[in-house]
């Protein structure tokens, strides 16, 4: 297959595409981003790689930790994750509280807020170094010593993230959060608040894309089970209220966050991400939705 050609299309079809939607202003620091960026990146599992545009320009990764956090807890956590988060689309937006108060505290999956918060708080009971151990494994996996957390948006998202405070707060009324509200929304705002390009995006799931198993040292760091249940929930929950349309019309597993990224991965073949910082009414990437649509109908190969 000719990725390098495929993604040349690509860039050249959408070069005057007009998603129209706004960059998220909730997180201040995050409307500063110009909304005109766009790059792509695709690993293949034999390490052959394809990119275009601002493709080595990092951003926030934002929601895309979630990912990371879940495949982190699931190393350290183990079952009882599934005892305190459950594995459903919500259909609500990625900060509703509206579920929690039926359901008795416990998220609808790991990708929305609340989710990703009670995955924080197991996190900091499990590990010693929660924030350290969360980057070296970032590190580990995209065999990339140079990602960090970018803290002044950390310290943006502290300053505005009422509803995050509202979740963790009402969780913890409910029962579902262990620890202290202040030391999780710490810990989660720095996990969205890692920066990273397409190309350390598109390395770091090679993992979910590999039977768990690294790009550069075949070093399984998860185990294939968890691999494949993550995918699930990927595929599932990804796209906040919009997994069905990211379904629909990409047919892969996928994660987005609310800094203009998406990851996608074919399990097996690749994984890719692909950055463009205007986000249509559901909060996902409308351009980077566009772009693994056309990646997807040009190479003939999706899930399905
Ligand atoms: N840090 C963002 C928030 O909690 C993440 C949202 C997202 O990317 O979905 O609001």
């Amino acid at each position: 297959m000719d990725y390098q050609a495929i993604l040349n299309v690509i860039e050249k079809e959408l070069e005057h595409f007009d998603p129209g939607g706004k960059v998220p202003d909730y997180i201040p620091e995050l409307a500063k981003i110009p909304a005109n960026k766009f790059g792509m990146h695709l690993y293949c599992l034999n390490g052959d790689d394809f990119c275009f545009g601002d493709h080595d320009e990092r951003f926030s990764i934002q929601s895309i930790s979630k990912v990371f956090t879940l495949a982190l807890a699931k190393k350290h956590g183990g079952k009882k994750i599934w005892k305190r988060v459950d594995v459903e689309p919500s259909g609500d937006p990625f900060n509703s509280l509206l579920q929690l108060e039926k359901e008795k505290g416990i998220p609808r999956n790991p990708f929305i807020n609340a989710g990703s918060l009670v995955i924080a708080d197991i996190l900091i009971s499990e590990l010693d170094n929660p924030k350290e151990q969360l980057l070296e494994f970032v590190r580990e996996i995209s065999d990339d010593p140079s990602i960090e957390y970018d803290k002044k948006v950390a310290a943006s998202e502290n300053e505005h993230g009422y509803r995050n405070i509202a979740l963790v707060n009402y969780m913890k009324a409910l029962g579902n959060i262990e620890n202290d509200a202040d030391d999780i929304l710490d810990f989660y705002f720095h996990q969205c608040s890692i920066a990273m390009s397409c190309r350390q995006l598109a390395k770091a799931f090679i993992i979910f894309a590999n039977e768990g198993k690294t790009l550069n040292t075949n070093k399984k760091v998860i185990g294939a089970n968890s691999a494949k249940r993550i995918n699930a929930i990927m595929q599932t929950c990804g796209f906040y209220d919009e997994a069905g349309e990211f379904s629909f019309r990409v047919g892969l597993p996928g994660k987005s966050g609310v800094g203009g990224g998406i990851v996608a991965i074919h399990p097996g073949e690749y994984s890719v991400a692909v950055w463009s910082p205007l986000l249509n009414e559901k909060g996902n990437s409308e351009k980077g939705m566009k772009a693994l649509e056309e990646l997807t109908s040009l190479t003939g190969l999706s899930i399905f």
